[in-house]
This record gives C-alpha cells, sequence and structure tokens, in this order.
C-alpha cells in the first residue's frame, strides 16, 4: 500500500488534507472501509456523502497560488545573477536583524520579494556558495529563491512573494484570531513536509522558527531563509552578552538561543536533528499563537535550564498529543528525536487516529 495523493478539502475557514492511500492491487481509499477503483470513484462517493470527512465535497476549489516554484524565467536558471536595474522596489513588507524585505517587480512584471541584506552582514563568497545550493532546492513547501543582485552591496535576494507575511506576525496579528487547533496542526504538518524534504537533501536549516515561515492564501506555510543562519558575520560592535537578543553571538557564529538545541550552542553541532529541537519550539509558538518561548527568561537562563533538563510545560490550549511531538523534540539524545520525515506523517495523521478529535479539537479556541 502506497500514498497516491490528497484530497483537500475547506470547511469554512478550515484546511483540511486528506490522504489518498493506493492499494497494491489496485484501487484508491481514504478509510480502509471505502475502497474505489477509480479516483472518480471516491469523489463521487465523498460528494454524495461526508462518510467521515469535515464535509461532504461540493466543487472544486479553484487554484489561487500559482506553484511558482521554477524561477522568474528560463533565463534566471542558469544566470540567476540579475540587473539590480530589473528591479523596481515598490513596499516595504519589513525588517529584520540583517536587513529589509521588500515588495517588488521584476522586469515590470513579476511581483517579487526582495530581501535587501545590510551591508557587511554577510560574507560574500560564503552566502554565493550557499545560494548556490538554496536555488536548486524546489519544493512547494520551501520558499524559492529565483534570483540574487550580488555584485555589489547591498546584495538583494529575490524571492517568491507571500500575500500574508510571516507566519510570526500571522499568528500575533488578525490572521491568527481564526486559527483553531487542526488548522495550526495543518501548518506545521506543511512545514515538517518542507523540513523533511530538506532532511532528504541533507540540507540543515540551522534558524527554523516561526519568523522564517511564510504564509500565503488558505494558511499555505513555506519555509523560509534556511542556509543563511550560516553566512551571517558576528558585529563587531554588538555585545555579546546582549541577552534579550534573538540572535545571540557566540564563538563567531549568532545563535537564535531559545530556538537552538543544546548540542548546537554548546558544541555547535548542527544537524537535521538539531533542526527538529527548532521544530518542536516553533509547535510551542504555533499552539501559543506566536507567543515567545521560554517567556521571561533571559537566553543565559534558558541555556542553563535546559542544560539542567527542564523543559517546557504544555501550553494551556494544546492537545497532548501535540505536547508529546514536542517533548520528543526536545529529547536530549539528538538521535532519540524524530525525523521530519516522521513527523511529517504524525502530523498529517493527527486526527485519523481518532475521528472525534477533529471536532473536539475545533472547539479549542484562543
Ligand atoms: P531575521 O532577519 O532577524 O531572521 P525576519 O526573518 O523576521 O528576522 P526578514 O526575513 O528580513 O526578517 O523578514 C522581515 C519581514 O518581511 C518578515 O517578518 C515578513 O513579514 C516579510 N517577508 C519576508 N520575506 C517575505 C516574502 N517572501 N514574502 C512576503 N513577505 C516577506
Amino acid at each position: 500500500m502506497r500514498v497516491f495523493s490528497f484530497l483537500i478539502v475547506r470547511d469554512g475557514e478550515t484546511v483540511k488534507h486528506y490522504r489518498i492511500r493506493q492499494l497494491d492491487a489496485g484501487g484508491y481509499f481514504i478509510a480502509r472501509k471505502a475502497t474505489f477503483s477509480t479516483l472518480t470513484e471516491l469523489v463521487k462517493h465523498y460528494s454524495q456523502s461526508s462518510d467521515g470527512l469535515c464535509v461532504k465535497l461540493s466543487k472544486p476549489c479553484r487554484k489561487l497560488e500559482a506553484p511558482s516554484t521554477n524561477g522568474l524565467s528560463y533565463d534566471t536558471v542558469d544566470h540567476w545573477e540579475i540587473e539590480r536595474t530589473s528591479l523596481k522596489l515598490l513596499k516595504k513588507l519589513g525588517a529584520g536583524q540583517f536587513g529589509e524585505v521588500w515588495e517588488g517587480l521584476w522586469n515590470n512584471t513579476t511581483l517579487v520579494a526582495i530581501k535587501t541584506l545590510k551591508p557587511g552582514t554577510m560574507n560574500k563568497n560564503d552566502f554565493l556558495r550557499e545560494a548556490a545550493i538554496m536555488k536548486k532546492l524546489r519544493h512547494p513547501k520551501l520558499i524559492q529563491l529565483y534570483a540574487v543582485c550580488s555584485l555589489e552591496e547591498p546584495i538583494y535576494i529575490v524571492t517568491e512573494l507571500m500575500k500574508n507575511g510571516s507566519l510570526l506576525e500571522y499568528l500575533q496579528k488578525d490572521g491568527g484570531l481564526k486559527l483553531k487547533i487542526p488548522d495550526l496542526i495543518d501548518m506545521a504538518a506543511q512545514i515538517a513536509a518542507g523540513m523533511a524534504f530538506l532532511e532528504s537533501q541533507h540540507y540543515i536549516h540551522r534558524d527554523l522558527a516561526a519568523r522564517n515561515v511564510l504564509v500565503g492564501e488558505n494558511n499555505i506555510c513555506k519555509v523560509a531563509d534556511f542556509g543563511l543562519a550560516r553566512c551571517f558575520k558576528v558585529e563587531k560592535d554588538k555585545d555579546p552578552t546582549d541577552s534579550d537578543d534573538v540572535y545571540q553571538a557566540s564563538e563567531g557564529a549568532k545563535f537564535p538561543v531559545k530556538w537552538t538545541a543544546p548540542e548546537a550552542i554548546n558544541f555547535c553541532k548542527f544537524s537535521i536533528k538539531s533542526d527538529v529541537w527548532s521544530f518542536g519550539i516553533l509547535l510551542y509558538e504555533l499552539v501559543t499563537y506566536g507567543k515567545m518561548p521560554y517567556p521571561g527568561w533571559t537566553n543565559f537562563q534558558t541555556i542553563q535550564k535546559i542544560g539542567s533538563g527542564y523543559r517546557m510545560h504544555q501550553p494551556p490550549s494544546c492537545p497532548i498529543p501535540l505536547y508529546n511531538v514536542m517533548q520528543q523534540c526536545w529529547k536530549d539524545n539528538p538521535v532519540e528525536r524524530p525525523t521530519f520525515e516522521t513527523l511529517q506523517w504524525t502530523l498529517e495523521e493527527f486526527f485519523e487516529t481518532d475521528p472525534t478529535s477533529y471536532s473536539d479539537a475545533n472547539a479549542f479556541v484562543r
């Protein structure tokens, strides 16, 4: 038996993904009790009765977001250093630690996001080496790097534009108000899917956090800024003991301390398993609608407490099985943490084991 595809269903503001499995002998099913020889029959069945789905199928969904992961044009596939003059900066979308992000227009035709990097924040050769790899990483749950302007500073990084900005802001502002637990779990599953792809490519993110996930239409989530963290330089005039900074300097690198696994903080041992630790923190951000992890603690206090075995408690609105997933991600021994592949399936199947949990979890509100 293997997974064939997904049925994506919209129920009011909720979007739910159901796995369609394929039988070895042919035929498809969502729940084993109802199998169909063709997908058309499957769709017809669930159009007549919901039979366990969150709603009965009505009309096909209009595709709102083009899966624009193939670059800006044929030309940028091979020549992805583009002319700065081909970009128009239209509207500032935000600013991060390392520069600004603008909504822009490329060649007067294509809307893009343009990240402008503060001069001197990045080692240019490191960046170009990293960007060459990032360019090849294509997946529907990863923000696609389209092109760069790196010949002079400020370096521009041109990526796909996401309508609803960062997940952190989305959770904290109006967007978060309408999100219930099933939506949050669906978003977590999407992020795990993007990370599972990086895992399969033996690539490490190093800065997985809600601020580095972007949101499009219909709560579509994509992982951003993968690999960039290793290119940033420590600012010489920055006080490394500045304990409230998300990114704290340590031995020539900057760490988002509260998201970083202990072995990465203490011994610079970054791996996909340190990303899994960060994913656990991201789950905390999701379920608390963007609260700062370890509230009220400084980075230093966090490092000390984690070292002595402390872990964050179950947030009030967090279902126990989801808290169990977080705890798995925060195992001291990296090997004991789950893979992203496992996390993806665990989250996608979150409501499959107990059909009543879907409606129960819907009752969770902020
Ligand atoms: P830091 O740089 O410190 O990690 P950050 O990730 O929030 O922080 P940026 O990546 O510079 O900073 O992004 C700043 C803001 O710009 C984000 O919070 C988001 O709202 C917006 N933004 C970034 N990339 C995009 C994009 N591709 N599409 C739409 N909005 C974006």
